[in-house]
């Protein structure tokens, strides 16, 4: 069975087909600059050099027609024909309250996840794109819907219902809802398998770090609170994105610099976090370099970032009761070693302590670096929501 998974964002799309009888990747890939001057495809079959398409792509129904033509292409291709697709996967970032599972893509599905576009502005609309670009090209192939907020449905009402008035949460749905969801329930219940012991017994601390960063308490296998919110702008610092902050700051603000809501909201989606205080990149690579300089104001980014995730963790501690296993995944949380002994420098008093000796670079691999014998099981787990979508796809189809 071949499930292709697409991931739809405004000006771009990910790709991978899967061969779901083993789960191996056969191909996978990039669409870029979809609507804009440059456009092109960046195409790798699993164990053959990458090859770029440039070709103009006005739209994504154009972006997904040249996905299948590299698909089927005879060289670099993975498909004699599609009818050897079984169905397709999409990633989408919003289904408020409607979904807490993945569900097949119907028109009344899809009608509901027009109603999130008000939650999701930048993002619903784009994978929305996507599905009915689908649906021109292979009109009888079945898709599934994966929603980044589906995980977080589990939430007890004290987690997620902010100290507003509560008319706004029944009109216009405003409470936490939390992202990157497939994420978190991947790495969690990967750790518990890697671990030997059921999810359910566990209390596991799942920390995705990359250009967005959320921090996810997960109870028993379920998530039980989240940092990300109503909008994936707070929680902790981010490259671009501020996390939390006083909300008072924002009229303050627009009086103060004489700027509109939309620019402040610019202001600390685009130019905040870690690029924002320190005035030299949004890239964690970029900050250690500086700071290797002596730049203290990468410095700074450094440690607001690490004292926030420090503190994060003993917050879900507490939330939970305990923790188990406290997991570090994507950009930063694979790659980052020094960035994570260093978040968990101070928590030994809770069971928390790496060993130096296991906390290397190793990209891509699934390892513990804990001391031996410790409390809690520190990891590092390199997420696939890819995989989850096409599991998930399977799941509905088989
Ligand atoms: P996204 O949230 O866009 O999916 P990623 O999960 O790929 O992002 O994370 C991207 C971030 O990972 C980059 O901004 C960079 O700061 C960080 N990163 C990647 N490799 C390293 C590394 N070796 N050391 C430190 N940070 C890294």
């Amino acid at each position: 069975m071949k499930v292709l998974v697409i991931n739809c964002g405004s000006s771009s799309l990910k790709y991978q087909l899967f061969d779901m009888n083993n789960e191996e990747v056969l191909s996978k890939g990039l669409v870029e600059r979809i609507g804009i001057e440059g456009s092109r495809i960046n195409h790798y079959k699993t164990g053959m050099d990458k090859i770029v398409i440039e070709r103009d792509i006005p739209d994504h129904t154009a972006g997904i027609k040249l996905v299948l033509d590299a698909l089927l292409h005879p060289e670099h291709g993975s498909l004699k024909s599609l009818n050897e697709l079984s169905a397709i996967g999409h990633r989408v970032v919003h289904a408020g309250e409607k979904f807490a599972f993945s569900v097949k893509l119907t028109e009344e599905v899809i009608n509901a996840l027009r109603e999130c576009v008000p939650l999701a502005p930048l993002h619903n609309p784009a994978n929305i794109m996507g599905i009915e670009a689908v649906t021109k090209a292979l009109p009888d192939i079945p898709q599934v819907g994966v929603f980044d907020t589906a995980f977080h449905q589990t939430m007890p009402k004290h987690a997620y219902i902010y100290g507003i008035p509560y008319e706004y949460y029944e009109k216009h749905g405003i409470r936490r809802y939390g992202f990157h969801g497939t994420s978190h329930f991947y790495v969690a219940n990967r750790a518990a398998e890697i671990l030997g012991k059921p999810v359910e017994s566990l209390k596991i601390v799942t920390c995705h770090l990359g250009n967005g960063s959320s921090i996810t308490a997960v109870k028993e296998g379920k998530s039980v609170d989240t940092t990300m919110g109503f909008t994936p702008l707070p929680g902790v610092l981010m490259g671009t994105r501020c996390g939390d902050i006083d909300p008072a700051i924002i009229p303050f603000l627009a009086k103060a610099e004489g700027k509109d809501v939309s620019e402040i909201d610019n202001i600390l989606n685009k130019k905040s976090g870690i690029q924002g205080i320190s005035g030299v990149s949004s890239d964690m690579r970029d900050i250690e370099e500086a700071m290797d300089k002596g730049n203290e104001r990468a410095k700074l980014a450094y440690e607001v970032l690490a004292y926030g995730i420090r503190k994060q963790i003993g917050t879900y501690a507490a939330a939970m009761g305990g923790i188990d296993a406290l997991v570090f995944t994507a950009g930063i949380g694979e790659n980052d070693f020094g960035l994570r002994a260093h978040i968990c420098a101070g928590l030994e008093f809770m069971g928390i302590s790496v060993d130096p000796g296991k906390n290397d670079n190793m990209r891509g691999k699934e390892k513990i670096i804990s001391q031996d014998g410790a409390k809690v099981a520190v990891m590092v787990v390199p997420t696939n929501e890819e995989l989850v979508i096409a599991r998930d796809t399977k799941r509905l189809y088989s």
